[in-house]
């Protein structure tokens, strides 16, 4: 049968299978996944879901849209790839391939001294989110070690739902590594005013045990006591599939800039894979959906010949931190100025190159995010009073 065969049916799977149909590929297409659940969104995980014990998952479509384009999902754990006879194997069964895509996605960062205690979680797929929404339930101190996205989205979620909520951030702010000094003590002000208790600057040095449970965590200051432990601490690209198959990796799998690996007929998308990036000049893992589903349908054009141009978009992301909606667009990895805008309400970040617009990542200003995304695809950079002013006058500007 052959034809394509993509492995992990994430968001940048679930989308090139579907894709390449709509692109008018007429080989085979399986998608395979180590889950047998129905394709689903990520994101809710630390948002909605944990709040609602009687929350489902939400599927990225419906099971009659792969069938409608003739989509063969398939459950299994691909442990073997021969790239020179194009043959994986997909629980201990030999599946020959045309072209192989790898989406495998990313697995959670975990502290090895917390490794397998009774009461530690980390948020990434379904199966956690459920085992932690069911242990919330007999919980009330939680601790979330890590102010990232994922740790300061369910820290506002545990809150609202009347936990007892403890933030341990190593770095002197929340979002040190993504976001601007003033969003972070945005963020940080709204998360207090939900009775969030956030410890920046700590580094935990012990944790007290009682028997296979995780009681308290030791830092300069004394002990946090605590029922339950999320660790948030960040995500490795689940490489290992490609790496002992002899296909170059870095921090993710290498691609160029046609997201195609150092194996012939195998390609990368997602959050495994490294890609040569426009606002970077350098290769980088983009992890977030519009990432992981641009690439999607970028890779879908090249496979059925509609495409020939690298893969190039504008990057964008969102957080939902309780009351807060973050939104970033573009990098701002080049950037070495800023200029700021806060009405009190919204808060804009605008991030520059020297004279150039990079990134702006604004707070509950919707607006502002949509005519970044305008800006950025032109190449536009407004004035610095246009900035300072108000959405509307960016609009006006960009369209004047
Ligand atoms: C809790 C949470 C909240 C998030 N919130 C946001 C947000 O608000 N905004 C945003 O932009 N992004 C968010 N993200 C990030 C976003 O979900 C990821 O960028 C996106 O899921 C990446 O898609 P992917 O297809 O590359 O990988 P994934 O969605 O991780 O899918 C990879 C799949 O590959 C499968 N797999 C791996 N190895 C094998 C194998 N050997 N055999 C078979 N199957 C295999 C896995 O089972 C998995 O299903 C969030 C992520 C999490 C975990």
């Amino acid at each position: 049968m052959s034809g394509v065969v993509i492995i992990g049916a994430g968001h940048a799977g679930s989308q090139l299978a579907v894709s390449l149909r709509a692109e008018g590929y007429a080989g085979a297409v399986t998608l395979i996944d180590a889950s047998d659940a129905l394709p689903y969104h990520k994101p809710p995980l630390s948002k909605t879901f944990l709040k609602d014990p009687t929350a489902l998952p939400q599927p990225l479509r419906a099971a009659a849209a792969y069938e409608a384009a003739g989509v063969l999902r398939r459950r299994g754990i691909v442990t073997a790839i021969d790239t020179a006879a194009r043959v994986v194997t997909v629980d201990g069964e030999a599946l020959g391939y045309d072209d192989l895509i790898l989406a495998t996605g990313a697995r959670n960062r975990m502290l090895p001294e917390l490794q397998g205690a009774e009461n530690v979680h980390s948020l990434r797929d379904l199966a956690d989110a459920e085992r932690l929404r069911a242990a919330l339930a007999g919980a009330d101190r939680v601790t979330v070690i890590g102010g990232g996205f994922i740790g300061l989205e369910s820290a506002a979620a545990l809150a609202g739902m009347g936990k007892s909520v403890t933030v341990l951030e190593a770095a002197p702010r929340v979002l040190a590594r993504v976001a601007a000094p003033e969003t972070s003590a945005r963020v940080q002000a709204v998360l207090a005013g939900l009775g969030v208790i956030l410890r920046t600057g700590f580094m935990a040095q012990g944790y007290r045990r009682d028997g296979a449970r995780v009681t308290a965590v030791t830092g300069a200051e004394g002990e946090i006591p605590c029922d339950l432990i999320l660790v948030g601490i960040g995500a490795a690209a689940d490489t290992a599939l490609a790496r002992a198959s002899g296909i170059a990796c870095n921090q993710g799998i290498l691609t160029d800039g046609h997201l195609r690996t150092s194996a012939p007929h195998v390609w990368a998308i997602g959050d495994v894979a490294e890609t040569p990036h426009w606002q970077a000049d350098a290769a980088l893992r983009v992890e977030s959906v519009q990432n992981a589903t641009d690439q999607a349908r970028h890779l879908a054009r090249t496979l059925s010949g509609a495409e020939t141009d690298p893969f190039r978009s504008v990057p964008w992301f969102w957080s939902d931190i309780g009351p807060l909606k973050l939104q970033i667009a573009g990098l701002s990895v080049k950037a070495d100025r800023r200029v700021v805008r806060d009405d009190g309400a919204r808060l804009a970040v605008f991030h520059l190159a020297g004279n150039r617009l990079v990134s702006l990542e604004s707070l509950n200003s919707p607006a502002d995010h949509m005519i970044a995304r305008q800006l950025l695809e032109a190449g536009r950079t407004p004035p610095e009073a246009v900035m300072q002013d108000s959405p509307a006058a960016l609009k006006a500007w960009l369209q004047g």
